[in-house]
């Protein structure tokens, strides 16, 4: 089914227009075609949520884009979210003042390139990730993610990963950077090792950042500090683990 031909009264639409999209990302070289089955797991936990951002995920976005509006920030771009987002990336770049770069797992300077130019057609000036004389690598780690911007991930703080794979994690906890991300499976590795884990739909999530660092951008340090600080993220799984338990016993009772 291509996009164009998807019934308007399709029970699924919404969702065969996102898949129709990550199938163009494809075969235009944005997306990997490992990207696609991880899109497909994706879509398994988001039928269990219910495909909403539900309450718990809603403040522990609102965490996240306090963090991020605090801190010395990356956001870490890779082909799903390219595919998803990039739009949604770049304007939540510059309203929490964060670098963009490209990290990705099935790399190749093909597609280095064109989710760069994907990027800057939608308003990115700098990224990093893309320039090999200011490449440098997370120490351990050996896929092809270990290699980062001294300019970006490196010397920052607080890396935003928005679907990211679970060995990196790890690894950038090593070099105590604090890690955000989203993910649909609280299980993963990714989740369980993240500060703050937002187990959620990116293409909902991205425009509730945006939305909320709007509302918080006149918020003093102490106030962003203050959201940051309560925040417990092994609770905010469980709570997760609970929603999503709960759905399947009321659904099947
Ligand atoms: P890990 O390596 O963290 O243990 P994994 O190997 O299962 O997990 P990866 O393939 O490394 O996962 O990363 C893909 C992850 O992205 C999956 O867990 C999937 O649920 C999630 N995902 C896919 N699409 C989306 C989306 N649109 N929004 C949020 N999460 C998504
Ligand atoms: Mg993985």
């Amino acid at each position: 089914m291509t996009r164009n031909n998807i019934p308007k009264d399709h029970p699924r639409v919404h969702s065969l227009k996102i898949r129709s999209k990550m199938s163009d990302s494809f075969h235009s070289g944005i997306l990997s075609q490992n990207g696609l089955i991880a899109h497909g797991r994706g879509e398994a936990f988001d039928y269990i949520l219910g495909e909403n951002t539900n309450k718990i995920s809603l403040d522990t976005i609102r965490v996240a884009t306090a963090q991020l509006l605090l801190s010395d920030s990356v956001i870490s771009v890779n082909g799903n979210s390219a595919a998803l987002c990039s739009k949604e990336i770049v304007k939540l770049a510059k309203l929490t003042n964060s670098k963009i770069e490209i990290n990705l797992f099935h790399k190749s300077p093909t597609r280095v390139k064109k989710i760069s130019q994907l990027l800057k057609k939608h308003g990115a000036i700098d990224i990093y990730g893309e320039n090999k004389k200011y490449l440098t690598r997370v120490p351990g780690l050996k896929s092809n993610r270990k290699f980062i911007d001294k300019r970006g991930i490196f010397s920052s703080d607080v890396i935003f990963v928005p679907l990211e794979d679970g060995d990196r994690t790890e690894f950038l906890k090593k070099m105590n950077k604090t890690v955000i991300t989203v993910d649909l499976n609280p299980l993963s590795r990714t989740s369980i090792m993240s500060d703050i884990s937002i187990i959620d739909n990116l293409i909902r999530v991205l425009p509730e950042m945006i939305k909320q660092s709007k509302n918080m951008s006149n918020f003093s340090s102490t106030d962003l500090h203050n959201i940051v600080t309560k925040f417990n993220n092994q609770n905010q799984l469980q709570s997760i683990l609970k929603f999503m338990s709960k759905r399947l016993i009321d659904l099947s009772t």
